[in-house]
């Protein structure tokens, strides 16, 4: 049986891919008209670098005005090819790049190389008891726009942006082929949701092929249980970016009381109590998230160093929650902070590391003496220098000598392929106060 079946499209008089499960469910394919365009000297430098994205400022010249998702070819003043990319035009990345250089033709074939290259770089994971994981890092990986996870049996792709949905076609049939499991669930960002004349009638958290999916998934990590809720979560379901800092985690938590700050589904709580901790308490504002915490801890209690930790939990805002602890006497020889990024655009920067520095004093005055801080930041805004140096003068000024047992940044499968994909930071550094 073939993986997908083909369907002559209602929408287009292109192919389309048929959902499995839901009739009225229809994936259009690229249109293979093509767009011409020149730009200016500071973007042929960029793109000459590999560059992912083409502003629409950079843009001197334009064969026509194309449709969201058509490829468009860029060429320098001597009418070179420079790249070739998705035309979107209702963002201000006007094309995100899918190859430079050199000329390629963007077809099934091209899909296939570049989805199976990227899981080839994964593959040491499969070895480490670990199904959830990131298949395709968006820029870094080369689909620039375009994320696809792995929950078990369950993919996960997110577009961010409505101009990959007439390639949706050939990403999903690459994708299967390289990983033939069970189904493929569509996520989109708020941005393209919005954009509703542009989705083909598609809609977030579709499933595009395979089986139905009313409930989460269960995939391991590091051998450890969790859910994912791949259609109502938040990013794909769950953060997999954060693997390898819950590893460490584990290492450094035997005997140890844990504070867990915006714990979502309690992912570093579970390695915290399988790393033998006496006590871990996940933090979270949100009650699901909470709520789903709880429920991992359940999934593995099978092994009995996690069953016999004490999870506590809290639904709170954590800046309230922290400052109320510090008023008792409750001390903790491990706090976790993983915030969600605070600084979305340039302007928020200032503000960002004013409210990190912040969760930093508080951190530090909930800890035992010589306890470990682990304070991690996920805005790519937030440079690392400025970011580590934020800890260390909050630490100063607050009373408290840091020794700094490491920094760390990004797991294997969320590779950094250009500057803005440099985004996670995080110290573990022991705190003494000094009285
Ligand atoms: N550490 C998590 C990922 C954290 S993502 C992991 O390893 O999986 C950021 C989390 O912060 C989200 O779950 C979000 O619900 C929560 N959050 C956002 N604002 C918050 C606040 N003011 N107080 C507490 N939690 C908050």
């Amino acid at each position: 049986m073939p993986l997908v079946k083909v369907m002559k499209n209602k929408i287009s008089s292109s192919k389309v891919i048929k959902c499995r499960f839901d009739p009225h469910i229809f994936l259009p394919q690229i249109s293979g008209s093509r767009i011409a365009i020149n730009v200016n000297a500071s973007a042929q430098r960029l793109l000459r670098r590999r560059h992912p994205w083409l502003f629409e400022s950079s843009i001197t010249r334009i064969s026509h005005e194309g449709k969201s998702g058509d490829l468009a070819v860029i060429f320098d003043n001597r009418k070179k090819f420079l790249a070739i990319g998705i035309y979107d035009p209702a963002s201000p990345i006007r094309v995100r790049i899918l190859a430079s250089g050199k000329s390629a033709t963007i077809n099934p074939a091209w899909f296939l190389n570049i989805i199976s290259t990227a899981h080839e770089k994964r593959s040491s994971l499969l070895s480490t008891e670990t199904d959830g994981y990131r298949v395709v890092s968006g820029e870094n990986d080369g689909l620039p726009g375009l994320v696809i996870d792995r929950y078990a049996d369950t993919l996960v792709i997110k577009i961010y942006t409505p101009a990959w949905i007439p390639h949706l076609y050939n990403v999903t049939a690459a994708l299967l082929e390289v990983l033939p499991l069970q189904r493929v669930v569509l996520r989109m960002n708020k941005l393209t949701q919005a954009q509703t004349a542009l989705l083909y009638g598609l809609k977030n958290a579709d499933v595009i092929y395979g089986d139905k999916l009313d409930d989460i998934v269960i995939f391991k990590e590091n051998g450890i249980l969790f859910e994912a809720d791949p259609i109502r979560g938040q990013k794909t379901g769950f953060f997999l970016d954060q693997r390898d800092n819950r590893a460490r985690v584990e290492k450094i938590a035997r005997g140890q009381n844990v504070l867990n700050l915006f714990s979502y589904t309690g992912g570093f709580s579970l390695y915290a109590a399988r790393g033998g901790a006496a006590s871990v308490t996940s933090l979270d504002i949100s009650k699901p998230a909470i709520a789903g915490s709880v429920r991992n801890f359940a999934l593995n209690y099978n092994n009995a160093v996690i069953a016999n930790c004490q999870h506590r939990y809290i639904a709170d805002d954590a800046f309230k929650a922290m400052e109320n602890l510090a008023t008792t006497d409750k001390r903790f020889g491990v706090v976790i902070i993983d915030p969600p990024s605070f600084a979305k655009k340039a302007d928020e920067i200032a503000g960002a590391l004013r409210a990190y520095s912040r969760l930093v004093k508080l951190g530090l005055d909930l800890l035992e003496q010589h306890g470990t801080l682990v304070m991690a930041s996920c805005s790519s805004r937030v440079k690392a220098d400025d970011f580590f140096s934020m800890i260390f003068e909050t630490a100063k000024s607050a009373h408290y000598s840091l020794k700094e047992l490491e920094r760390s940044a990004h797991a294997i499968d969320h590779p950094i392929g250009f500057p803005e994909g440099a985004y996670l930071k995080c110290l573990f550094a022991t705190a003494q106060h000094r009285r």
